[in-house]
This record gives C-alpha cells, structure tokens and sequence, in this order.
C-alpha cells in the first residue's frame, strides 16, 4: 500500500466505510477512459462508473476543456436575481432532451438535494392550493433516494438509515414489483403491488401529496428491475386520483437505461424528475429538479411566502453547468449511442451465460446496466461483499458488490473488448466463488 493510503486513514473519514474492518483505501492517481491507475500504475477497469456518475469514462478532455474555459471567464455568481449562459443553455438543452410536459429546471448539488427539492415543491404545491392536509407521502419497498433527511425518509426501506429512524417523518410504502429473466411471477407480482396502491389511494388520496419511484430499476437497494407495464399501470391510478408522481432518475437519467431517460422509455409523463449522478459526466456535483408547468405555476402569487424558498451556495454553478453542456454533446454523439446499444446487447449475450452457472440467480438487465445474485446469504458491506470486492480489485475490475448482488454498470466509453474479458474474468471468479474455494480463503478476508 502507498504512503498516500497511511496518510489518508490518518487524516481521512470515508463514505460508506467501517474503519475498523476496511482495507486501506487505493489511491487512484489518474483516470483515462474507462480506467482508473493507482500509485503504482496498475490499471482498473471502472464497471461502475465510479459510484454510477462517469458516464463518459475519466479525464474527458471535451469535458475538462469545457470547465477550464468556462473558469476563465465566470467560476460562480448567485443565482437568486442573477444569471448565466451555461445554466439557461442547460435547462433549455435538458427541456429538449425531457420528454414533452417539462417546463422548469431547479439547480441545486447532487442526488439528495434534487430529490429533497422535490419533495418540497410537491408538499408546497398542495399547500400554496389551500390543500395542507396532504402530509402523506408514498414511496416503494427498496426505494433509495439519498442521504439527506427528506430524502432518507423517502427511503427508509432500503437498509441504511435504521439508526435515524425515530427521527424521519412517516412515509408510506407500496410493495415493489422486482422481476428478473425467466420471472414467470411478474404479472402477479404487478396485480399485487397495483391492487394494494389502489386500496391506498381509496383511503389516503386526500392526504397524499406525491408517489416518489425510481423508475425501471431501484439501484442502491440491489439493482431490482421493474417493467414499464407497471409504470404504466401506476400512472393511470395516480391520475384517477389526482395524485404527483416523482421520478427520482439520478442514477437511471442521461442514457443509463439505453434511452435517455427512464421516463421515455416507459413512456410515462412524471410531473417532477430528479436528476443528478451522470449529468456533469462525473467531472462535478450538480443536480435538477424539473418539474411542468403547472407545478410552477402554483408557486405564483403575490407573496414570497407562495416561492419555493430553497437554494444552496453553489445553485447552478456555471464550471457544473458547463461540464454537463459538455456531456450532454457527447452523449448525443452518433458514436456514443452506438456504444450504449453495443453495452447493451453484450449485456444480454454476457447475462445469458452467467445465467447458466450453477450458483448465479436472477440475472436481469436495463439498458447499460446489468445485475445477478450470488445464491448465499450475505449483506450490504458484509465481510464477504468485501472480501469480493477485493478478489475483483486483484483482477483489475472495480466491482463493487451490493451485498450478494453482483453488477456492471460501465462508462458508455468502454470498449468491446475490455467489456468481455471483464466478463470472462467474472464468470470465472464467479464459479469459484459458489464452488466455495474463495469463500474462506484467509487471504480474502479482511
Ligand atoms: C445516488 C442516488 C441518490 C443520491 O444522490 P447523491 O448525489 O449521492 O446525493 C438519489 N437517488 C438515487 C436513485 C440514487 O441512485
């Protein structure tokens, strides 16, 4: 290990990290492409995008030319009563890239802060119509939405946040509808979760302010994949009762799901999307919340008391608002979107392999972003799930398991060949893996 990993664990508190069990930390001293190189120069392959935010791989020198120039001329200015190009020609460019109904983009600074501005516009959209009883919220069995306390409430499911849970308001939960290849139990499964939101709605309708989903996979709680029939099917109800409907896009938006956004390729029409994770293309935390127009339009009055009186520091930040113009342009680039339907289709052909080995389960797949279950018993940040992680590091593959959940997720940059012989060495670590010869293997242990 390097110096630098002694120096960092001296002085250095990690996300999602036990201290006490965690290995060193790597230190990463540059990226290109879809690779990462430690200290040492030793190359790893980013399978998932480096916590699913570098959609174009590392160190994209569009990308990086874009902030550079932009900091030359404005690094940030206010953004209450101010304004700047790069954050009109964003919005502008993301209401065309949206799906029609989109009206008003909100800036703010990542995943979290997208979805608690929606949850605020929707609480306050109500209020501001005279409608206040609308306390309640739905979200779905598994739903993850960030870290924040709005956004932590939201997905009070998922298994994070039990030490907080005296402190979060309530929030309903609808079961969700998981499916995978070869689930003949969908359709039941769909009857179910829709039967039990219609008994919900029957009851509750006049107190909910808004249903929040991630829509087509919820990703943190194990890259669970839903169809686009039960989107479908979920937004009809909610529109026989009135209800706003959220779609918390951060991880799925900008190509992920091989459309650009989640909400196109189910075609639903959400009134309030949140975007983040892959907007800047990785280089900087910059986040939205659009919404149509007529939840602007509520926040229209005579007072400041009717305003949506939220902002952060750094709201719209033009070097963000220039990285993600940079993106943008090259996620539209003809040689891009052949690269996510090439991902795509080796996906599907890699899945219908691993799907055969003894062991693996559930194999499923949405867009870019494929998954399975390794048939043993473990949990998020799980001895073993580090312990894989670490087999997978060994072999030059940043993996990162979610428990027994094994994803890729790769930047669209990828190439054909690196992506397969990634998968060769993941259908070979994983037969030995549920043989068992890894499982107590001392070396792996931390
Ligand atoms: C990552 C994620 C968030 C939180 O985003 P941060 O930028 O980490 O705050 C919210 N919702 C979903 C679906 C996510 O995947």
């Amino acid at each position: 290990m390097s110096i630098l990993s002694q120096r960092d664990q001296a002085a250095v508190w990690h996300p999602f990290t036990q201290h006490q069990m965690s290995s060193l930390p790597l230190a990463i001293k540059r990226g290109q492409g879809a690779y990462l190189f430690d200290q040492q120069g030793k190359a790893y392959l980013d399978l998932i995008s480096s916590w699913w935010v570098n959609i174009h791989g590392h160190a994209h020198p569009l990308i990086a030319k874009a902030i550079y120039e932009q900091a030359l001329r404005l690094e940030h200015v206010i953004f209450a009563g101010f304004t700047h190009e790069p954050a009109v020609v964003l919005a502008e460019k993301l209401l065309n890239l949206l799906p029609a109904g989109f009206s008003k983009v909100f800036y703010s600074d990542n995943g979290s802060t997208s979805v608690e501005v929606a949850i605020k516009m929707a609480y306050q959209y109500w209020h501001n119509q005279g409608e206040g009883q609308r306390q309640r919220f739905l979200a779905f069995s598994g739903g993850y939405h960030g870290d924040t306390f709005g956004a932590m409430a939201m997905g009070r499911s998922s298994q994070f946040f039990e030490h907080f849970s005296d402190l979060l308001f309530s929030v309903d939960h609808a079961p969700y509808p998981a499916t995978w290849t070869g689930d003949e139990q969908i359709a039941e499964k769909e009857n179910q979760a829709l039967l039990w939101i219609e008994g919900y709605l029957q009851q509750y309708h006049r107190e909910l302010a808004a249903i929040i989903i991630e829509p087509l996979i919820q990703a943190a709680s194990g890259m669970r994949v839903c169809r686009s029939e039960f989107l479908l099917a979920l937004e009809k109800l909610a529109r026989s009762y009135n209800i706003l409907i959220i779609y918390d896009e951060v991880m799925t938006g900008f190509g992920r799901s091989a459309a650009n956004f989640a909400c196109e390729k189910a075609g639903t029409h959400p009134d309030i999307i949140c975007l983040a994770k892959g907007l800047t293309g990785g280089f900087l935390p910059l986040a939205v919340t659009v919404c149509q127009e007529h939840i602007y339009q509520a926040f229209l009055h005579e007072s400041i008391n009717h305003a949506l009186v939220h902002g952060h520091s750094y709201t719209a930040n033009p070097l963000g608002c220039a990285a993600a113009l940079a993106s943008l342009e090259i996620l539209e680039q003809q040689a891009t979107l052949q690269q996510i339907r090439s991902i795509t289709a080796t996906h599907q052909e890699m899945l219908a392999v691993l799907s055969a080995l003894p062991g693996v389960e559930k194999t499923r797949q949405c867009g870019t972003m494929a998954a399975f279950d390794i048939a043993v018993n473990t949990t998020y940040g799980s001895k073993l799930s580090q312990a894989w992680r670490n087999i997978f590091l060994e072999h030059g593959l940043l993996i990162r398991p979610l428990g027994k959940v094994i994803y890729l997720l790769p930047p669209y940059c990828i190439s054909q060949e690196d992506l397969r012989k990634a998968y060769m060495t993941v259908i070979d670590v994983v037969k030995k893996l549920t043989q068992g010869e890894m499982h107590a293997s001392s070396s792996y242990s931390e």
